[in-house]
């Protein structure tokens, strides 16, 4: 089972967080545990509790998110390229319960993940 939703009192304002973007519908903010020189979460507010429960109608969303990941990759100096990780639940290594897009740069990054 997933823990409390921490992403949520973020959103709430309850916690702090290094938030470099948010608009009506999404929002960034560095990881806290940073996995490369460069490593942001994107968010949506809405509370979508893991990829498999994103529905038709927050595909808009996704688009944003998307869409933040390219311009802040650019103007966070990830001309050489940048990845991408989504963890959906327990078995993908998801530990906070809402939905989000975990962007990393700065480093030569390896594969296959863990
Ligand atoms: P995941 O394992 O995909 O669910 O990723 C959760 C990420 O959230 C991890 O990389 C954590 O380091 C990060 N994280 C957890 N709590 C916070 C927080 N309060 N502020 C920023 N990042 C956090």
């Amino acid at each position: 089972m997933l823990p409390d939703n921490i992403f949520m009192k973020i959103i709430d304002g309850k916690i702090p967080a290094k938030i470099i973007y948010q608009d009506e519908w999404i929002l960034a903010f560095h990881d806290i545990h940073p996995q490369a020189p460069v490593h942001v979460l994107i968010i949506p507010r809405k509370e979508i509790r893991t990829h498999a429960q994103i529905g038709q109608e927050d595909f808009h969303i996704l688009a944003k998110m998307h869409a933040l990941a390219q311009k802040l990759a650019a103007e966070l100096g990830l001309q050489d390229g940048y990845r991408l990780i989504l963890n959906c639940d327990v078995a993908g290594g998801q530990t906070v319960p809402h939905l989000h897009l975990h962007l990393l740069g700065g480093r030569q990054l390896g594969w296959p993940p863990g």
